[in-house]
């Protein structure tokens, strides 16, 4: 085996509190993990902008919007993700293959065959984080907040791709309830980061 970092993924609906929570993460594995790496999907390359205006503009097909993700993640992998779990890096990541079967899922596309696309070339997460809350808070969430262009969906497709995700079966999926408060929320996070961290700096 090579020597490996650790790479964490968040997902969750719009609004779920993913961004929040990794903020806090972040900064709590820094004091912990020699190099800490956040990103996020879809990326800030050429696809990955590409992914983002169509949600403003117009969406684009299923097929071709399944196709640009998978560019997207292609490049992320291997530009940053990869290069930095080589490194030993923790790396944290907004959003991985799980959002892309769930969204894609609940367009019609099937989550499983999403799933094994990805399975093929992206590196296993060691642990995913799956904040789980009723779109209808999350919604009203953003819409409090004063945004709403950061929702890539509407309510209903919503509720989709949130039994999607909670339908996903990973060995490393940890289910959070995200309607709880923010500090509620990453100690259960932190929790289960700190468990799998435990579990490595013991064979270090
Ligand atoms: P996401 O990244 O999943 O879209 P954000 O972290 O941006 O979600 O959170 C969406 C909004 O909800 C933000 O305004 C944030 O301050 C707020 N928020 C985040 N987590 C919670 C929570 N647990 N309870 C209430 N509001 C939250
Ligand atoms: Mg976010």
């Amino acid at each position: 085996m090579e020597t490996r970092g650790l790479l964490v993924v968040v997902e969750g609906v719009d609004g779920a509190g993913k961004s929040t929570v990794l903020k806090r993460l972040a900064a709590h594995c820094s004091q912990n993990w020699p190099e800490v790496v956040t990103s996020r999907e879809p990326t800030t390359g050429p696809h990955g902008r590409r992914i983002r205006e169509s949600a403003v503009s117009g969406r684009l097909p299923l097929e071709e919007e399944l196709d640009l993700f998978l560019r997207d993640r292609r490049e992320h992998v291997d530009t940053l993700i990869a290069p930095a779990l080589s490194r030993g890096a923790l790396v944290l990541l907004d959003r991985y293959y799980f959002s892309t079967a769930a969204y894609q899922g609940a367009r019609g596309a099937d989550p499983r065959s999403i799933l094994a696309a990805n399975e093929a070339f992206a590196p296993a997460p060691d642990l995913v984080l799956l904040l789980d809350c009723p779109p209808a808070v999350t919604l009203e969430r953003i819409r409090s907040r004063g945004g709403g262009a950061d929702a890539f969906e509407g309510l209903e497709a919503l509720e989709a791709v949130r039994s999607i995700f909670l339908s996903l079966e990973h060995p490393s999926i940890r289910l959070v309830d995200a309607t709880q408060s923010p500090e509620v929320v990453s100690e259960e996070c932190t929790a289960f980061l700190e468990a799998l961290l435990q579990g490595r700096l013991s064979w270090r």
